[in-house]
């Protein structure tokens, strides 16, 4: 039997993503490609701290590239977060006998990827939240397919609002950042958005303001997509039928936005990140991350993407904003 020249793990952890099992064939693929051993940790930081493994083969990344979710479960792991639950999982991590964990996740993954390299682990990221928010990468896994499903949803209430001449106030994903929000509202078309990053210069009386100006020049529905953030949906929507007079529906999307099949863009980043998290490991990397910027994927040492600050240009409003007239 051929020596395997070395052996790694790969989890998938925090909030779910499309295009994380993208990432996992891509891992396993690239590894067993040069020789290398692969365990599938299950349920991400619980599954490497009770050893719930499994040895990959070609064949159990079969047909999920197309899949959302994670054929290798996810979850958020409470005892990760004690000095105990890392100490656990270092140790099985040696047990085990591993030269590098790869970890797909988001930026609180990173930060168990932080505790684990005190204990000697070696941990490479592959970026992969809905959100976006992750520090020193431009893209991370699943957001394109988030924003798709949100675009989609607010081309189906453009047709109802549209034609019975109602407002539809949109709540999207994305935790404390306003990208998708951004995405959403910029591809949906709407005429306003709230999100996080622009509290201080905006609130719902300008946004009602608004709509009233817009219906005084002819329009006769409104859009208005508001961030996860921001929240309140369902008062605002209530506000702005009260004060307007017009028929407003809250609709908040919520986990319909984690599921559905990955995107083109998605299914590409994931197969590039995969590939290139393993080439890592091959290089003899320590404790480093795949990032994609200015058009190119690159590595960076998990501390300095924790040092970035990533902003969101509001620009992107301004612009919403100019196109909403
Ligand atoms: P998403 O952005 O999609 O929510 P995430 O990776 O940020 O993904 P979190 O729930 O924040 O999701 O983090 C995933 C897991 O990482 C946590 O459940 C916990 O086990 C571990 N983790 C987070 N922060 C720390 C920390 N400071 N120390 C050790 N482990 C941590």
């Amino acid at each position: 039997m051929d020596k395997k020249i070395k052996k790694i793990g790969v989890l998938t952890s925090g909030g779910d993503a499309p295009g994380m099992n993208a990432a996992i064939r891509a891992v396993v693929r690239t590894a067993l490609s040069s020789q290398m051993e692969v365990i599938g940790i299950r349920k991400g930081y619980n599954g490497l701290i009770n050893g719930e493994i499994k040895e990959m083969s070609s064949r159990d990344v079969s047909n999920i590239i197309n899949l959302g979710g994670t054929v290798l479960h996810t979850a958020r792991s409470p005892e990760m977060l004690t000095i105990e639950g890392q100490k656990k999982a270092a140790a099985i991590y040696d047990i085990l006998g591993l030269d590098a964990l790869i970890v797909i996740g988001g930026d609180g993954s990173y930060r168990g990827m932080r505790e684990l390299a005190k204990f000697g682990v070696n941990c490479i990221g592959i970026p992969a939240t809905i959100d976006l928010d992750m520090n020193g990468t431009e893209y991370t896994i699943g957001f394109d397919t988030a924003v798709n499903t949100g675009m989609d949803a607010l081309n189906k209430l453009r047709d109802t609002s549209s034609s019975h001449e109602r407002c539809s106030v949109v709540e999207v994903m994305g935790r404390n950042a306003g990208y998708i929000a951004i995405w959403c509202a910029m591809t949906g078309g709407a005429e306003d958005v709230m999100f996080p990053e622009a509290k201080d210069i905006q609130d719902s009386k300008k946004v009602i303001q608004q709509i009233i100006t817009n219906r005084s020049t002819g329009k006769r529905h409104n859009l208005i997509v508001v961030a996860e953030g921001i929240g309140g949906t369902q008062k605002l929507a209530d506000d702005i039928q009260s004060i307007t007079g017009i028929q407003t529906r809250a609709t908040i999307l919520g986990h319909l936005q984690r599921g559905g099949t990955p995107t083109a863009t998605d299914r590409m980043h994931a197969s590039m990140m995969g590939y290139y998290a393993v080439k890592a490991v091959l290089e003899g990397r320590q404790n480093q991350v795949v990032c994609f910027n200015r058009g190119r994927y690159e590595m960076l040492d998990l501390e300095a993407s924790f040092s970035m600050q990533k902003t969101l240009d509001l620009e992107y409003y301004d612009i919403i904003k100019t196109l909403s007239i």
